[in-house]
């Protein structure tokens, strides 16, 4: 059985246990990913995210998914790309372990993920799709509870990097 999934859509619309939410370290909302997600899962998400007290970039912490059809939103915080120096390549790449390793502790078997840092935060997409599959695929040769791990890209030129990263058609 294949589990993974790279797909062009909505991260909002996805009808998987947990959607990740590229957010940034207040986890008080944003553009992008973060303001859709805010907004299909109305003003609830807001109050809990309050009182999660931000994240550092790099970590996550979970919320429930309100009126989205996700039951959780597990928001992690991306790099903000400096040129490569920063460490932002190590950043990313926890960003996509922690939130599986998070994903498994709360017993979530299928889970998407956007295309993280790579919007406001500028890291290249195809550098970023290349950490991307790297971690999923570790993490999944480990892990035998993750059913789904599903990219959703917003966009075509994005949705072909991805699926190229992944060593897909
Ligand atoms: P970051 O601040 O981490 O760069 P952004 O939200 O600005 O995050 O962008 C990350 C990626 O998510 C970009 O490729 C952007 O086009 C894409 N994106 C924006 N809205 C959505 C959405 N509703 N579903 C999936 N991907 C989205």
């Amino acid at each position: 059985m294949n589990r993974i999934e790279v797909v062009q859509g909505d991260i909002t619309q996805q009808k998987v246990e947990a959607i990740v939410n590229a957010a940034n370290e207040s986890l008080l909302g944003g553009g992008g990913v973060d303001g859709a997600i805010h907004r299909a899962a109305g003003p609830q998400l807001l109050e809990e995210c309050r009182a999660l007290g931000g994240c550092p970039t790099g970590q996550c912490k979970v919320s429930k998914g309100y009126r989205l059809p996700a039951k959780w939103v597990i928001h992690t915080v991306g790099p903000i790309w400096g040129g490569g120096t920063h460490r932002e390549a190590e950043s990313l790449a926890s960003c996509y372990r922690n939130c599986l390793e998070t994903a498994v502790k709360n017993g979530i078997k299928t889970i998407a993920f956007p295309s993280i840092s790579t919007g406001a935060y500028g890291f290249p997409v195809q550098q970023a799709a290349q950490i991307a599959s790297a971690e999923i695929q570790d993490f999944l040769a480990q892990d035998r509870q993750i059913e789904k791990v599903r990219m959703v890209c917003f966009d075509a030129p994005t949705l072909g990097t991805y699926r190229t990263a992944f060593g897909l058609q």
